[in-house]
């Protein structure tokens, strides 16, 4: 296989050693929770689909007629609703027509913001554990990714920030910071936030959010955008996507919203990466962002329901398991349940499908090999409790059953 990214992408672990394109491991996972017939705590995606007015706004728009090529942005209506939406949650005033982009989910508009900002010689700073499109896309851009590590204490998994101090220096020209975080739930404290600001400040370099859980969030904790604290808003891409917020992931419809020149620059890439996508999922969306609160206040609360009976259920199987303060997961430690046949979190996750029913994700493929987060979190494995309550339960026993771990 000829791949112009190719040593990069062995660096990395995203192709096998005979040139092969490895499945992403949420792929991978979801493939053999359905081959054993596990209960599927892998891959985070709900079971149920996003309420069905939203469902019928974008058929209706298939119907009326959105089915030609979008604008390159994106609509107009979709447009003001994102502008609207950060202005209402969070005090944000982007325009309409030059500070938001609509890109192809949170994917597109991350890597458009990585490839248009970053190349050799540059290093992209991320928190580790990361989502697995990070080191990817750094990777295509030619870019050095630097990590820092989120290290579990009684406070759940926390920035270490003298770790974050040495990261960040004069060749850190972005920093890809990812809250409400997966996997590990971990929702950025005020003080996180102000020690990630003020890094870039110093070293004048560009943050880019990915804030696709931002109402994903628990316990009365908020979410806060990076872009609002002193001094950010002109150095900040702001990412999200309409996928977690309402149950649709598979729509594909994401924002990014920031200062002008930094949103044509994205644009520049974004318009040979896809130029537009997801014609009637547009306005769709539009009328979710604006009207939606009561399905996402409904969302959030179940969710914190369904997280709640998942942290008590592996917590009763004998997992030291972390409480998330949002998203859709909880990292737990499977030290107890490890064996000389599956001695580390990820051999622990290919097994268990087979050996309990249950599939979950091991946290070392948010990790680079060998790295100091690799080796503190190589017997942890993630679970996520997106799923109707059903599953859970019927995830929880088979846990629980003696001899079955
Ligand atoms: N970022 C994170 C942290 C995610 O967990 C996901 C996917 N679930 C994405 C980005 C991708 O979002 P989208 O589907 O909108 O591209
Ligand atoms: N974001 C989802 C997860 O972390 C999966 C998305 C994907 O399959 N790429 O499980």
């Amino acid at each position: 296989m000829t791949l112009r990214w190719r040593a990069a992408a062995e660096a990395a672990g995203l192709v096998s050693p005979d040139g092969s394109t490895r499945p992403t491991i949420f792929a991978e996972m979801t493939a053999l929770a359905l081959r054993t017939g596990a209960a599927n705590l892998g891959q985070g995606f709900p079971d149920a689909d996003g309420p069905q007015w939203i469902r019928e706004a974008a058929v209706r728009a298939i119907r009326e007629g959105a089915n030609q090529y979008a604008p390159g942005r994106g609509i107009p209506e979709l447009r003001s609703a994102v502008a609207e939406h950060q202005r209402r949650h969070y005090g944000l005033d982007p325009d309409p027509e030059r500070e938001v982009l609509v890109t192809a989910g949170a994917t597109e508009g991350i890597a458009a913001a990585v490839l248009a900002l970053t190349g050799p010689g540059d290093e992209v700073v991320t928190l580790e554990p990361f989502y697995d499109s990070y080191a990817a896309v750094i990777a295509m851009a030619g870019a050095t990714h630097v990590t820092v590590p989120l290290v579990a204490d009684a406070g759940g998994f926390r920035v270490d920030a003298a770790a974050l101090e040495s990261a960040v220096g004069p060749r850190t020209r972005l920093i890809l910071v990812n809250s409400p975080h997966n996997p590990t739930g971990t929702v950025l404290s005020p003080e996180e936030l102000g020690a990630i600001a003020s890094a870039a400040r110093r070293v004048d370099a560009v943050v880019v959010t990915d804030e696709v859980y931002e109402h994903l969030t628990f316990d009365g904790l908020s979410h806060t955008p990076l872009a609002t604290l002193p001094g950010m808003a002109e150095r900040t891409l702001s990412v999200s996507s309409a996928g977690k917020t309402f149950s649709l992931t598979g729509w594909k419809i994401g924002w990014v919203t920031g200062p002008a020149d930094l949103i044509e620059a994205v644009l520049a890439v974004k318009q040979f990466l896809t130029y537009t996508g997801g014609a009637p999922f547009q306005p769709a969306i539009a009328r979710a962002l604006l009207e939606g609160g009561r399905d996402i206040a409904e969302l959030r609360d179940s969710l914190a329901e369904r997280r709640d009976l998942l942290l008590d259920g592996l917590r009763a199987a004998g997992f030291d398991a972390v409480s998330p303060g949002g998203t859709y997961f909880v990292c737990a430690d499977a030290s107890p349940f490890l064996t000389p046949e599956a001695p580390h979190g990820a051999a622990f996750a290919r097994a268990l499908p087979e050996r309990s029913g249950v599939a979950c994700v091991p946290v070392s493929a948010f990790c680079r090999e060998g790295s100091r987060a690799a080796t503190a979190l190589s017997s942890w494995v993630r679970f996520t409790f997106v799923k109707d309550e059903q599953t859970l339960r019927t995830a929880i026993e088979r846990l629980a059953a003696p001899g079955r771990r």
